[in-house]
């Protein structure tokens, strides 16, 4: 093999998870040919004006509506395991507990001693890694594997993790969950040397530094390309000899460690070790870089010291609640939350109803700090498929109340608290209030488990524009008036870093990364500040 080229084998293409930063989205990349959000359909909201000072949200192109494109979304989550007679039957069930981390496609790459094996499918990992004849091909005792969630445009197969290349030192695969702030600089420079890209995802540059690093070792070869990353990133890497995990300087995106016997597990969340038994061991530290081979494992940290800014979204959204993220269990945080904004922003009602399902565990910790009775006010149907592509405004309304219906006896002439994560983009939250108030509703009081969202995320989370944000848009008294409330509040920024057992918000060395609602990015923004 040629040191600095990329070779695939045994694919029909492959990628990974994260994209470029999109703002400033005008302008297409100058060397990709791509701009933001192919998918064509302009999403407006007429009765939730722009302000004067933004541009008119008419024209512009953005996500296709589902209510779940008024969500923040993670946008992958990563499982590996070594030494295990079935490797690949272990990261199909993985991938299956973390497939709320992404839904668009998934990938599984083993290694049997020499050979790697591949398999990527768009879909659910259950429609594609459920069968003998997908399974078995997927031959060894080691295996990385990856979910994948949808952005904007169409879902690309070649744009599905793991990304696999066959580089001069052997094979190496990758599989990523978070975003590269700098791939855009670096990608121009691999171009300009003669790197050739096959996918528009940012992952895709480690594999190039990787191959092309003049370092001797794998291992100091991956070094080398981390030193030059910079952005959110967990990973999760095969090679021929060696599984290796490696989480960013800051820890922004969750990676833990188990044991299965003999066996070694890295997955996103722990809800993907309990699926098979595996004992839960410890996080990867923020910067740490985890080798596992013949030989055991052993930690390296590679990279400068910098300060712990773990995503504080896991705990509010993203995260399965079951899940135990840098030592908290997600469940318990979100009720704690709940409790934090009854706390806050306590109002006299008659029953607390959560918008299901993430609004549950807020909207128990409000009803039990407010002395409220719970109720299930509001019932989601299971079965709907994820994204109703709706060319009309009549049918966007209907697909609402095909994934949610009013349960009128919980709600008609009650003074209701109702409980969500999170308002985006506020055009479900009207809507669900609207099938509230139509069930009769005598009063809607709505709190939100997390603090206004004002700004993009630029560390692998699936986020609209910043113009396209409710709240950085609109204050609170104006968001609740255009989603139909009686009132509106929101848990505060020092009231979310109290509910995870912080004194409050220190403004000088804030514990997580809060820059969705703080604007506070502890990451520089590389590709965005020079295109701004
Ligand atoms: S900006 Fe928000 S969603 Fe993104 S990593 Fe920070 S806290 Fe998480």
């Amino acid at each position: 093999m040629v040191q600095g080229s990329v070779v695939r084998i045994q694919e029909r293409s492959s990628t990974p998870c994260g994209r470029y930063n999109r703002e400033p989205q005008a302008a297409p990349s100058p060397f990709t040919g791509e701009g933001r959000g192919g998918g064509g359909f302009k999403v407006t909201d007429s009765s939730i004006p722009p302000p004067p000072n933004l541009p008119p949200q008419g024209g512009e192109e953005c996500l296709p509506y589902s209510e779940s494109s008024d969500k923040f979304h993670d946008e992958c989550g990563v499982y590996g395991i070594w030494n295990a007679s079935d490797a690949a039957a272990h990261t199909a069930l993985g991938l299956h507990a973390l497939q709320h981390r992404g839904q668009e496609g998934a990938g599984i790459v083993s290694v049997d001693g020499e050979q790697f094996h591949s398999h990527r499918a768009l879909g659910l990992v259950g429609d594609h890694f459920n069968s003998e004849s997908v399974i078995g091909k997927l031959k060894g005792t080691a295996a990385i594997g990856h979910n994948r969630y949808s952005t904007t445009g169409e879902p690309h197969l070649r744009n599905v993790q793991p990304f696999f290349a066959e580089l001069a030192f052997g094979g190496f695969a990758v599989a990523h969950n978070g975003n590269l702030t700098n791939a855009l600089t670096l990608k121009k420079d691999l171009i300009a040397r003669g790197s050739l890209f096959s996918s528009t995802s940012d992952t895709e540059v480690i594999v190039h530094l990787v191959a092309r690093s003049k370092a001797g070792a794998m291992h100091d070869r991956i070094v080398d390309a981390l030193k030059q990353i910079e952005g959110a990133y967990s990973l999760v890497m095969l090679t021929q000899h060696a599984l290796i995990g490696v989480r960013d300087a800051h820890g922004v995106r969750p990676l833990v460690l188990g044991r299965l016997g003999e066996s070694y597990v890295l997955a996103s969340e722990t809800c993907a070790l309990d699926i098979m038994g595996a004992r839960f061991e410890r996080d990867i530290e923020p910067g740490e870089m985890v080798v596992i081979d013949q030989d055991g494992l052993k930690s390296h940290f590679p990279l400068a010291d910098a300060p712990r800014r773990f995503c504080i979204f896991e705990y509010v959204y993203f995260a399965r609640p079951d899940s135990l993220v840098e030592h908290k269990n997600v469940y318990e945080m979100r009720k704690a939350i709940g409790a934090e904004l009854a706390r806050e922003s306590g109002v006299a009602a008659d029953v607390v109803v959560p918008v299901p399902d993430s609004g549950v565990p807020a909207a128990l910790g409000y009803a039990a700090a407010s002395n409220l009775p719970f109720e299930l006010g509001i019932i989601r149907n299971h079965y709907v498929g994820r994204t109703f592509i709706e060319p009309s405004d009549q049918v966007r309304h209907l697909g609402v109340k095909l994934k949610h219906n009013a349960n009128i006896a919980s709600i008609a002439g009650k003074r209701v608290v109702l409980v969500d994560d999170s308002i985006v983009r506020g055009t479900t939250s009207k809507k669900i209030v609207a099938m509230v108030r139509e069930a009769g509703a005598k009063e809607i009081h709505m709190r939100i488990a997390s603090p206004p969202t004002t700004h993009s995320c630029f560390y692998g989370v699936d986020t609209p524009e910043r113009s396209q944000l409710m709240a950085a848009r609109y204050n609170t008294a104006e968001m609740a008036e255009l989603i139909g409330v009686d009132s509106l509040a929101f848990v505060s920024l020092d009231g979310l870093h109290r509910a995870m057992g912080e004194a409050g918000r220190n403004a000088d060395n804030p514990r997580y990364c809060d820059a969705c609602f703080s604007g506070d990015y502890p990451i520089k923004l590389t590709d965005f500040d020079s295109a701004a």
